[in-house]
């Protein structure tokens, strides 16, 4: 196993996505399209994937991510790499449990047909020296983005997707990545699946790997369905705690997730005792941007519940959303709090 988190006392990452330059999607917009097509499309996306990676270098960040620069969306982009899933043929399904989309169906067996993000994953590798991070879907929510005409069953789809992804992930491996992550925020509605089959099958998709392994699960976004869904949660979110004790026993290294401006009780942070935590201490639902020490409070009082060299401060999600200023913002609060907490404990 790899030690890319492991190399600085609170090593600072991202979720995900960072905004997009104006000259390749409509700002501000999540999941907005491409405002290029053809080759001006491809240079744009390694252009914006160059600025990602130096943004997040002028700022601090100990491992650097693509800021999804280079994909529409978090699942759907790597579905459109599979065969098997017709994206003419459309459904609508109510996405985890919240709002209906409009989604593609899977009609016949799903195969990945060619690497995914691996040749992006390289130029990432080439533009720094420092850990480089890589994001990918998680099974179970990959099938909560489609309509399955061909498996029927959940569970069966799911296995086939972590058999795809684990062959994505050894193949950005290989690219020299150094984190791989998938993102499972269906972990956080789906109890029952979770317990049944999900653990297991996202341990599937990342068997093998001496990367080390991230899952990351939050509450979403802030667009409206998610804040909405949010207002219903109560005083107390407590969702982590049912997923939590299974992935402490899981093969999974760490754990990505949300805390800051959110209600999810810090004490639930101790049911992951023994893993790495990547902390989110930057609220991504709302544009002011933190303060240094209002990000050191929020890695300080998490620190009752994971020992300091598991602590990795982190964003809540990602910051596509965000004008580009405050992501930007948002980073260097990150990485400033994260120091202000390292000179605290450096004089003991
Ligand atoms: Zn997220």
């Amino acid at each position: 196993m790899s030690t890319s988190l492991s190399t600085t006392l609170l090593p600072t990452a991202i979720v995900g996505s960072l905004p997009k330059p104006s000259w390749l999607a409509e700002p501000e917009t999540l999941w907005a399209p491409w405002a290029l097509e053809g080759e001006r499309l491809d240079e744009g996306r390694h252009d914006a994937l160059h600025l990602a990676a130096a943004e997040q270098t002028l700022a601090g960040l100990d491992v650097i991510s693509d800021g999804e620069q280079t994909r529409q969306h978090f699942v759907t982009t790597f579905i459109e790499h599979l065969s098997g899933v017709d994206f003419e043929r459309r459904e609508t399904v109510r996405i985890r449990d919240r709002y209906d989309a409009s989604v593609p169906t899977v009609v016949g067996p799903v195969r990945r047909e060619r690497p995914v993000f691996v040749e992006d994953a390289k130029r990432l590798r080439a533009l720094t020296d420092k850990p480089i991070k890589w994001a990918l879907p998680g099974p179970m929510t990959m099938i909560d983005t489609l309509y399955d005409a061909h498996y029927g069953s959940r569970e069966e789809l799911a296995r086939e997707f972590a058999a795809i992804l684990n062959q994505e992930a050894r193949e950005l491996e290989a690219a020299g990545v150094d984190v791989i992550q998938f993102d499972e925020p269906a972990f956080n509605v789906f109890f029952d699946d979770v317990r049944a089959w999900g653990v297991e099958v996202l341990e599937r998709a990342a068997e093998g790997l001496r990367a080390e392994t991230v899952v990351h699960i939050c509450y979403g976004y802030g667009i409206k369905a998610n804040t909405d869904w949010k207002a219903t949660l109560g005083e107390e979110w407590r969702q982590y705690e049912e997923v939590f004790p299974l992935l402490q026993a899981s093969s999974i290294d760490t754990v990505s997730l949300e805390s800051r401006g959110s209600r999810v009780p810090l004490e639930l942070v101790g049911l992951l005792r023994g893993k790495k935590v990547m902390l989110g201490a930057i609220d991504v639902a709302d544009s002011r941007v933190e303060t240094p020490e209002e990000v050191a409070d929020t890695l300080r009082s998490a620190l009752e519940f994971v020992d300091a060299e598991n602590l990795c401060p982190s964003t809540n999600c990602g910051m596509a959303p965000l004008p580009r200023t405050v992501a930007q913002g948002k980073m260097r609060a990150l990485t400033a709090g994260a120091a202000l907490l390292r000179e605290e404990l450096a004089e003991g």
